[in-house]
């Protein structure tokens, strides 16, 4: 089974946001477009107490339950089946959707035998490179659209999305573009 996994397409993450991504809008029409192909589609979300270590690092974004934690408004987010809500925790930074601690992300896949892992969203060098890194080291086949990503840093050096994307890629992601992915065979 594959199921794509679209990460933290959020209002605060889209242009106008508290920790906008460039392009992070672009991505949106991408996405709708792919979701279709897929029997299983899933998503992630950013979603920060008030009061975390987080936010040493970064502009105050994603606060649990506040609008700029909501879905990107031009989101298709009606055939999201389960979402996964992380970062939840004061005493870390949660980039990965494998720390979601609403659902446990790898369980939910396992148990829909989940073996091809599609994913998409933001940011490329911080929560979409923490999530494939992760489902990679469980296992699962990963691929990641790279029209339907946006990095915070995507000039690079030393660590913004060209690096982040080589980096997935020598971990054994499998990178493509959407015009690549086809709704499997009945
Ligand atoms: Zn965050």
């Amino acid at each position: 089974m594959r199921a794509l996994l679209i990460v933290d397409m959020q209002r605060d993450f889209c242009p106008g946001g508290a920790l906008a991504v460039a392009g992070g809008d672009a991505i949106l029409p991408v996405i709708n477009r792919m979701m279709p192909h897929f029997e299983l589609v899933v998503a992630s979300r950013d979603w920060h107490p008030e009061d975390t270590v987080h936010f040493e690092r970064w502009p105050v974004h994603c606060v649990a339950g506040t609008p700029g934690a909501e879905y990107a408004p031009e989101l298709d987010s009606a055939p999201i089946a389960q979402e996964f809500l992380k970062g939840t925790d004061g005493a870390d930074d949660g980039y990965s959707a494998f720390e979601a601690t609403n659902e446990d992300l790898e369980a939910w896949l396992r148990t829909r035998q989940v073996d091809d892992l599609f994913v998409c969203g933001l940011a490329t060098d911080y929560c979409v490179r923490a999530t494939v890194l992760d489902a990679l080291a469980r296992g699962f086949r990963v691929h990641v659209v790279i029209n339907a990503v946006a990095a915070v840093h995507p000039d690079g050096p030393p660590d913004g999305g060209p690096h982040a994307l080589q980096e997935m890629k020598d971990a054994g992601a499998h990178l493509l573009h959407s015009a690549m992915i086809r709704a499997p065979e009945p």
